[in-house]
Parts: structure tokens; sequence; C-alpha cells
């Protein structure tokens, strides 16, 4: 039977945009893309770069600060909100532009619309119009996810975070994620009187609790109310704001609510469970180690499938598929030691195991360090760095790095690359040093803390 495509992606984020180009541009297949918002996904228009923008710009009262300390006259600097998100949105429009551009070259066809599956070989877009393709890609990515609280309305999700009219002047951050707590720290920045409400003990949960603690620290000293063991009861709108209900029955008033709760996959209302593709306990599409759902036409990459809601891992998901099916390269994404960063301030990177984990493996021994950074103790600054390696005894191999600091996220990519080599506490002590350098502390440490 001749299909209208080889391949019809549902979806424009990283995953799908890297599948349509190998697919088309290297695999010689007929693609046709369908998006229903804007080329880019999560990652691009309302993620990964927008926030990262966001980083920056809120990161500059600290650089205010130590530059006088090093001696430079800076007048009262001001932040002007509107001026910056309009050089956001600029840049993003840019962006969108170019993976547009990028995909078009490779021959893709773009549907600028809804689309969703009729059967295991035809898709069906908001247009009304039908495609036959011999497979399909669901890379539709992931949605913010509210809990139903009475007023939830009132909220916001991270989601709308880049479009806010002005700043506001209290905000309260529901959540001790990755969201919540780059926002936290990204709203404080910008000098938002800041209040976290997180449900358990410690915020970012998962991650090395040393590590957590650190962070949390560094947060809190930058001004950041965090309030662990607190939720949200209600929220109502005021003349004032949003007055908000806490659970031991507590009220405060705040001018905006983020509701950064985690994320659900994206497949409602796309038909999926009636053509039979397995969904998972959390909503996310069921596939095996080749993105494989459980009907043999319909394959699925990134957030949606749930594994590891990371942009370079839909990336690698998408591109392994695209070679697998239509390059004929068998290629299986490797989610083993992954590296990741929270772009909180201070910043966390993290590759491997945390402490927690690999006690339960076996004998460990435990590097740590904390100090004061050379730029910002000279400005008087309290920060204080964080390196930690968490090393088995038996084989010596560095099981797991956990940075806190300042450009932690540059520092464990490089680190990453060792610890996926297998590279030994040895290995680690024998590279000299880079002086005088914050991530010099990873090759200096001597004596475990613990063991
Ligand atoms: P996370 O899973 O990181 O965090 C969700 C947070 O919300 C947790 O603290 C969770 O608490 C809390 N929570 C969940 N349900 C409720 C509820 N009903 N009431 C109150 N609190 C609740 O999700 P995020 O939304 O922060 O981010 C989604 C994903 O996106 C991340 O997992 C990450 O993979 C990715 N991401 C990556 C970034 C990066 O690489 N820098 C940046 C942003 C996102 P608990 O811990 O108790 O479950």
């Amino acid at each position: 039977m001749a299909f209208d495509y080889d391949l019809f992606v549902i979806g424009g984020g990283s995953g799908g945009v890297r599948a349509a180009r190998i697919a088309a541009a290297e695999g010689g297949a007929r693609v046709g893309l369908a998006e229903e918002s804007r080329m880019g996904g999560t990652c691009v228009i309302r993620g990964c770069v927008p926030k990262k923008l966001m980083v920056y710009a809120s990161g500059f009262p600290k650089t205010f600060a130590e530059a006088r300390a090093f001696g430079w006259d800076v007048d009262t600097p001001r932040f002007e909100w509107r001026k910056f998100r309009g050089a956001l949105e600029a840049e993003l429009n840019r962006l969108e532009a170019a993976y547009r551009n990028t995909l078009k070259t490779a021959g893709v066809v773009i549907h600028d619309t809804r689309a969703v599956l009729e059967d295991a070989h035809t898709v069906r877009l908001a247009t009304g119009e039908r495609f036959s393709t011999k497979h399909v890609l669901i890379a539709t990515g992931g949605w913010p996810f509210v809990p139903s609280v009475p007023g939830a309305e009132f909220g916001v999700t991270s989601n709308e975070m880049f479009h806010l009219r002005d700043l506001p002047g209290r905000a309260l951050i529901v959540g001790g994620g990755y969201i919540a707590s780059e926002f936290a720290c990204i709203l404080n920045g910008f000098g938002v009187r800041v209040t976290q409400f997180y449900r358990g003990p410690q915020i970012l949960r998962g991650f090395d609790d040393e590590a957590r603690d650190h962070v949390a620290a560094g947060m809190i000293s930058h001004g950041i109310d965090i309030r662990c063991m607190t939720d949200v009861r209600r929220l109502e709108k005021t003349d004032d704001g949003i007055r908000v209900t806490l659970l031991d029955g507590g009220e405060a008033e705040f001018d905006l609510v983020l509701f950064a709760c985690g994320r659900r996959p994206n497949v409602a209302g796309m038909g999926l469970e009636a053509l039979g593709v397995g969904i998972g306990d959390k909503g996310q599409i069921v596939v095996d180690e080749w993105s494989q759902t459980a009907v043999p036409s319909i394959y699925a990459v990134g957030d949606v499938t749930g594994t590891l809601n990371l942009t370079p891992i839909a990336i690698r998901e998408g591109h392994a598929f695209a070679d697998t099916v239509f390059r004929g390269v068998p290629v299986r994404a490797d989610h083993d030691l992954v590296p990741s960063t929270v772009f909180t301030q201070p910043e966390l990177g993290t590759v491997g195991l945390t402490e927690a984990e690999v006690r339960a493996l076996g004998p460990v021994q435990i590097y740590t360090t904390s100090f004061r950074p050379m730029r910002s103790g000279f400005a008087g600054m309290a920060d204080k760095v964080l390196m930690k390696l968490v090393v088995c005894v038996d084989t010596r191999k560095v099981l797991g790095c956990h940075i806190v600091g300042p450009e932690a996220g540059e520092m464990i990519q490089l680190a990453a690359i060792a610890v996926k080599m297998g590279a030994t506490k040895e290995d680690f002590d024998r590279t000299v040093a880079v002086h005088p350098t914050m991530a010099e502390e990873l090759v200096t440490m001597r004596k475990p803390v613990r063991a």
C-alpha cells in the first residue's frame, strides 16, 4: 500500500524535530510534522531557553554587587521587565523561525495544526485533512499539572511565567522540584518577595541530600522564604491579590501564585488507548527500548513517555528512532548516567548516584568540600560552593558527582564525561588542578569525610 508519508511526527518539540529532520535529510523519508502551538516545543518556547535567559537576567543584581566590591562605580541599576520580555519574545521568534527553516531545508512538510490518530496508519488534522503514514512518532511532550485545590484557577503555571504583564510584588511558588526552585530564584533575583511552599521535608527530592541542603541554604540566604511541610488548601481572589489558605489553616496574601507541581504527558484526546497503545499509571505512553509502542507502527519519544524529562534525552531518543527505522542503523538511547542541572542560584549540577543511593549498594567513600569561591568571597558574600564525589570502595570508581555553586552546570557536563568513562578517584587525583578555579577542588580532595 502506498502511504502519503513514510513518517508522520506529532509534536514539533526537541524530540519530534530531531527525528523528523534525520528521517527526512539522512534517511530519505517523506516526512510530515504537525504542531498545534509554536515550533520548538517546551524547551524553546516555554521551558529551558526562555528560563535560562531569565536566569541570566535575574543574576545581574549579584553581578552589580560584586562589581562594586571590585572597584566599579555602578549607579543604581534598574530592571525593566517589559523591556526584557520584549527582547525575550524577539529571541523566541528568531529561534522558532530557525527550527522551521531547518525542517523545511530537510524536506519535512509542516502542518501548523493539531493532529490525532484515527488508526495505526492514519493521522487526522484539526483542519479535517487525513494522511496515511507508514510510521507515526508521537512527541507531544508534557503539560503542567495543577493540583485540584479550590481557586486553583487564580494561580499560573510555568507556561505563563514568560508572558507576565508586570512582575508581582509578592509571589508564592508551590512545589519543590526543578521548575519551582528555579523560578523561586529567578523572581527573587528580580526583586520579587518570594515564598516557596513544599509539601516534603526538603526541596529537590531525588537529588543528593547534602546538595539539596546546600542549595536550600543558599536560596534562604538570598532571601527566599522556603517553607517545607506546607501546602496550599485554597486560593481566593481579593482586592489586593490572592489570599492563600495553608493546610494548617493559616493565611497569607500574594500577587502571584505559581503552581510548579510537576508535568503530565500530553496525550489527552489523541485516541491512543483505543488503538491499543499502552498508557502507564502516570499517563505516559509505554514504549520499549526502541521507543516503539504496543502498536508496531506507532513510536513515542521525549516527555510523553515519562522516562527522563530532559531535552537532551528527547533529542537522543528522536535521533535513535530515526537512525533505527529510517537509516537502518539500530540505536538505543542511553539513559544511564545522565547529567543534569537545576538552574537555581546557587546552581546544582549532578551526575550519577547520590550518597543515599550508593549506601544501599555497598561500601563507599564520600569526598566533599565546601568553600567560599574567590569571586564572591572577595566581594564579602557568604555564598559557598559544594563539591562532592561518591566513590565505590571496591572498584574506586566515581559513582556520583554533585556540585553546587556558580556555573555548576558547565562543570558537571565535563565531570560527567569522566564519570561516564568509569574514571576512578585516582584518575581524578592524578589530573593536575587548573589554578585558581572552583573546579580544581574536584581533583584535590585527598581524604574521605565519610566511609
Ligand atoms: P518535578 O517533578 O521536578 O517537581 C514537582 C514538584 O511538585 C515536587 O516537589 C512535588 O513534590 C510537587 N508536587 C507534586 N504534586 C503536588 C501536589 N499535588 N501538591 C503540592 N506539590 C506537589 O517537576 P517540575 O514541574 O519542577 O518539572 C518537570 C520536569 O521537567 C522535571 O522533572 C524535569 O525533568 C524537567 N525540568 C528540567 C529542568 C532542567 O533540566 N533544569 C528545568 C525544568 C524542568 P514531591 O517531591 O513531594 O513529589
